[in-house]
């Protein structure tokens, strides 16, 4: 009896729900974890975070659902890298870490670096307005991001799903993670939530907006890689097409027309979309589903595998229709549905669409970029246009959530307006924000101040320290 009662002892009670509305289920805590800063999401962002809390001296786990690292960039197979530099591709904006990882990637021939990639190049899109991409190995990824933990002495957990948090007068007191060996606490002093989906940032009662705030949310893609593309061929059709002024014809957008009237291809898409990997194999973003919720995991599922027979359909026209494609064979589909939009958080401030539009500049800007402000909507892809060509600026008041003392919020779930987000969400500027975060987070524990109350100027000077491109 006094057993039982020591092993009840020993496990502390857990109250289940979801963001703290759903049924509630009592399970044990079976072991439990402390830290000076949790990182939960082991994308770009995530990265970024952890390691570079950890480089400033914040003793860091980073817990993340899946087997690796790299997020939607190698679980969700997304690839190339978008632009990381002003829209002519002569100046790199987004350095920092981001840059290192890169650097170190291409020393080892995993990547091609931005400034090597000129629209119409082996590792560009062949489109306007995306100079500066880096190709990458999606293996070469996972192991450099891991090398970079490792170095810094982040502690990594993988299989760890958070699924909810305590609080107390306004400050996270602990994060539950499911796991094969039973519910994990995880308590620290700062947390970092880059889950993409903000599931911290809920849990702990923030304020956020989810897609438009009204219910309209973008399309979901599922990424995958296709094998044996004759690329001499694919080039020469590109070339002579860019010769001609042929923009319709570089996209094959009139036989996906035909096709689509053939019943061969029921996807709304209206254009071709091969990235060239190092390997030779191509990476294709050409799947697409409509209003799914990437919060409900049901409906994921049922994406996932539509995505999956999409799939299959695409490399049947690709074979079909497409110079070059003619032997292509699916080589392998992403575990991760690519989710474009859920949560956005409420946060210190908020970057409007008018402040990028313009440029307009901070007195805490953590790091600045170019990249285009594209909504994915049914049918069809909103551009929105700036009034100067010159980089935007984000602010790190953006990464703080309202409501809570003790977390950041970076990469997908930062706060931005929803055309702003649309831009600022591709993965550059993901390790970018995750690097203000992690950095901010570790300073602030130096200094024995909420994240909220760091002072500016001690954050933008270390980040400039840290290669980050803050020009005056
Ligand atoms: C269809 C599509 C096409 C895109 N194309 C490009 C492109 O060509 N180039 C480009 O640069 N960007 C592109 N992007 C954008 C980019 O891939 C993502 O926006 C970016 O990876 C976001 O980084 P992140 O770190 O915020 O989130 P993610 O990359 O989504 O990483 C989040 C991590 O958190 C983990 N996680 C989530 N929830 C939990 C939880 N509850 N507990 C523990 N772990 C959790 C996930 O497993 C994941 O590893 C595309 C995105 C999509 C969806």
């Amino acid at each position: 009896m006094r057993r039982i009662s020591l092993i009840i002892a020993a496990v502390s009670a857990l109250v289940f729900g979801s963001c703290n509305n759903g049924k509630q289920v009592k399970l044990p805590v079976t072991r439990t974890f402390e830290c000076d800063v949790l990182v939960v999401g082991g994308g770009p962002a995530g990265i970024g975070a952890a390691v570079c809390a950890a480089r400033h001296g914040a003793n860091t786990i980073l817990a993340e659902r899946g087997g690796c690292l790299g997020g939607m960039a190698t679980a969700g197979l997304v690839a190339p890298f978008m632009s990381s530099t002003t829209p002519d591709g002569q100046t790199m904006l987004i350095r920092g870490f981001y840059e290192e990882l890169v650097n170190r990637m291409e020393a080892q021939g995993g990547a091609i670096h931005p400034l090597k990639a000129q629209i119409g190049s082996f590792s560009a899109y062949r489109d306007k307005g995306h100079h500066g991409l880096t190709t990458f190995d999606y293996e070469c990824l996972k192991r450099t991001t891991e090398e970079m933990c490792k170095e810094a002495g982040v502690e990594l957990l993988y299989n760890a799903l958070f699924v909810r948090c305590d609080k107390h007068r306004g400050r996270i007191t602990a994060a539950y993670f499911a796991t094969k060996a039973g519910i994990w606490k995880i308590v620290a002093n700062t947390y970092i939530d880059c889950t993409g989906d903000g599931d911290v940032a809920c849990s702990a009662g923030a304020p956020y907006v989810y897609g438009d705030g009204e219910g309209d949310i973008q399309a979901t893609s599922l990424f995958f890689v296709v094998r044996n593309v004759d690329w001499k061929a694919m080039d020469a059709h590109d070339a002579a097409c860019r010769k001609a002024g042929d923009y319709e014809g570089q996209f094959y957008m009139r036989e996906i027309l035909a096709a689509r009237e053939a019943g061969e291809f029921p996807m709304w898409r209206q254009k071709i979309a091969l990235f060239q990997n190092l390997d030779g194999t191509a990476t294709v973003n050409m799947a697409q589903s409509d209003g799914v919720d990437g919060l409900d995991p049901k409906q994921v599922s049922d994406a996932l595998t539509e995505g999956r027979e999409q799939a299959a359909i695409v490399v049947k026209f690709l074979r079909k229709y497409v110079k070059g494609c003619e032997n292509c064979e699916l080589a392998s589909t992403a575990e991760q549905l690519g989710v474009r939009e859920t949560r956005r958080i409420v946060g210190e401030y908020t970057v409007t669409t008018e402040d990028a539009k313009n440029s307009v500049r901070y007195e805490d800007p953590v790091f600045c970029c170019a990249n285009h402000m594209d909504i994915h909507r049914k049918g069809y892809v909103e551009y929105v246009a700036r009034n100067t060509n010159d980089p935007y600026w984000f602010p790190y008041r953006a990464l703080l959530p309202k409501k809570v003392d003790n977390l950041l919020c970076a990469g997908r779930c930062a706060a931005a307006e929803r055309p702003v987000m649309a831009a600022i969400r591709v993965i550059p500027p993901c390790f970018a924000m995750g690097q203000a975060a992690g950095t901010a987070a570790a300073l602030a524990l130096k200094a024995g101040v909420r994240p909220k109350d760091l002072n500016p100027t001690a954050l933008v000077t270390t980040l400039r320290e840290d290669g980050v491109y803050l020009p005056e």
